[in-house]
């Protein structure tokens, strides 16, 4: 009790079970590292466990309900019978046949000859390609550039590398009715501004979650040519790169003239093979970039389930004898998902709901500040709009979405709370499902 007398206010107690002898003993130092301050709260776990607790119909959490292709199904459990090596360790820094057909592949689509060995980590998911990112080429005091809105981790994984998130937001064209994800925007000129000796990298993300929008050439240039002038990295996220729509061309920034050096392209085999539960990851770039996320990954995860990465190997095996044609599930899985955010956007637009219509991937975010609703009693003090909107739709109507203001900074979340994000990546009877609750809604029932 002595010690506890002594405590500063701002010196946390924490209790901690002893298992052993079943007693609380109190810990008079700070327990958590600083690294983990500020990063608490997570809006996957808060929304995911909200959805599953009210039975809601799911168009938050982006994933798909139906199965991956049969290919990769039937490959994972060839794997998985296949003998006892595939349920052992492989090599940690990629399965090999799974980096050699990655190099064979992406060698193709980037322009360049890549090394299986040197250029390509797999990781459990594109999320620990992410962190393994930021942890090795983040130090302490540099600045990374965010491009808002943007995929919730980069903030904290920053942070938790000893780095200053600085933002940049997409902003909506001042001319005319804002109907696309097309017509969000970066300024050229308010990017360059951002940029500081401390910065070491720009991250992107094409196509975009959750605003959908597919940059093109032209953008990726004026960012390209920015990274160049100032010697920064460019961490380009691109695990939608395959789902694009009416037309639509995915870039690759990596493919620029000068950028395979300084740019770390980050894919997921959960996203491009429609089986996010598999994890598997990767990152992509020039070997003497990759070799020092490897470090990191050879010291905290050392390498993933051998099993899954096989699939994903004769995944991209298949993929590249049937490259451009319409065998190709790079071509059949857009041709599904278009037809999917039309029938979203109609029956948003049926209950009077506003979409902003994406250009690629997962997501469309409609605008809800026309919707009249009584949130009085719904979410927490002080929590923004679109939070309490999203519970109140999932609680009151059975729908769960996910709120758009998660995807900025604190310091712009409050311009941006009147969106939500509907995920379209669903078997036709759930996003039918999910019109009737809309269309009963706006009617009044
Ligand atoms: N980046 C973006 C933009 C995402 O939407 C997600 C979620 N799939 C990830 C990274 C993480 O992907 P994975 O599930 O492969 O870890
Ligand atoms: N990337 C998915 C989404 O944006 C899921 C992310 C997660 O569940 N952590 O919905």
């Amino acid at each position: 009790m002595g010690i506890l007398r002594n405590l500063t206010s701002n010196v946390a107690v924490i209790r901690l079970t002893s298992i052993r002898n079943n007693n609380t003993v109190s810990m008079a130092r700070r327990l958590q590292a600083s690294r983990t301050d500020g990063v608490d709260k997570n809006v996957w776990v808060e929304f995911t466990k909200l959805a599953a607790d009210y039975k809601a119909v799911n168009l938050g959490q982006g994933f798909p309900d139906f199965s991956p292709p049969k290919f990769v199904q039937d490959a994972f459990c060839k794997a998985v019978t296949g003998g006892y090596q595939m349920h052992q360790y492989t090599r940690a820094f990629g399965h090999p046949p799974l980096v050699k057909n990655m190099a064979k592949f992406f060698s193709r689509v980037v322009g360049h000859e890549i090394d299986p060995f040197e250029d390509i980590l797999v990781t459990v998911g594109a999320y620990q390609a992410l962190f393994s990112t930021f942890q090795a080429l983040v130090d302490e005091g540099d600045e990374v550039i965010i491009v808002e809105p943007f995929f919730d981790c980069y903030q904290p994984m920053v942070k938790m590398a000893g780095g200053t998130a600085v933002y940049v937001p997409l902003r909506p064209k001042a001319d005319g009715a804002i109907l696309s994800s097309g017509d969000w925007v970066l300024d050229p000129v308010e990017l360059e501004s951002k940029i500081t000796p401390r910065t070491k990298a720009i991250v992107i993300n094409t196509p975009n979650n959750p605003l959908g929008k597919v940059y093109k050439t032209e953008e990726l240039q004026m960012i390209a040519d920015l990274c160049i002038k100032h010697d920064m990295l460019c961490v380009s996220d691109e695990v939608y790169e395959w789902l694009t729509y009416d037309g639509a061309k995915h870039v690759k920034i990596a493919s620029l003239p000068g950028m395979w050096e300084r740019t770390i392209t980050v894919g997921s085999g959960g996203k491009t093979f429609s089986a996010t539960g598999w994890k598997v990851g990767w990152a992509i770039g020039a070997g003497h970039v990759i070799k020092h996320l490897k470090i990191i990954h050879q010291n905290t995860v050392y390498h993933c389930a051998t099993a899954a990465q096989e699939a994903v190997a004769q995944g991209f095996e298949r993929e590249y004898e049937v490259y451009g044609t319409p065998e190709s599930y790079f071509k059949q899985l857009p041709a599904m998902l278009q037809h999917k955010r039309n029938k979203l956007a109609a029956c948003l637009q049926g209950a009077g709901l506003q979409p902003i219509m994406p250009e690629g991937g997962y997501f469309m975010i409609a605008d809800i500040s026309s919707v009249e609703v009584d949130l009085n009693g719904t979410g927490t003090e002080g929590e923004s709009y679109d939070f309490r909107f999203v519970k109140w739709l999932t609680k009151e109507k059975g729908l769960a979405t996910i709120p758009v203001s998660a995807f900025y900074s604190p310091e712009h979340s409050k311009e941006f709370d009147k969106y939500v994000r509907f995920c379209f990546v669903k078997e036709d009877s759930t996003i039918d499902a999910a019109g009737d609750i809309l269309k009963k809604w706006s009617e009044g029932q």
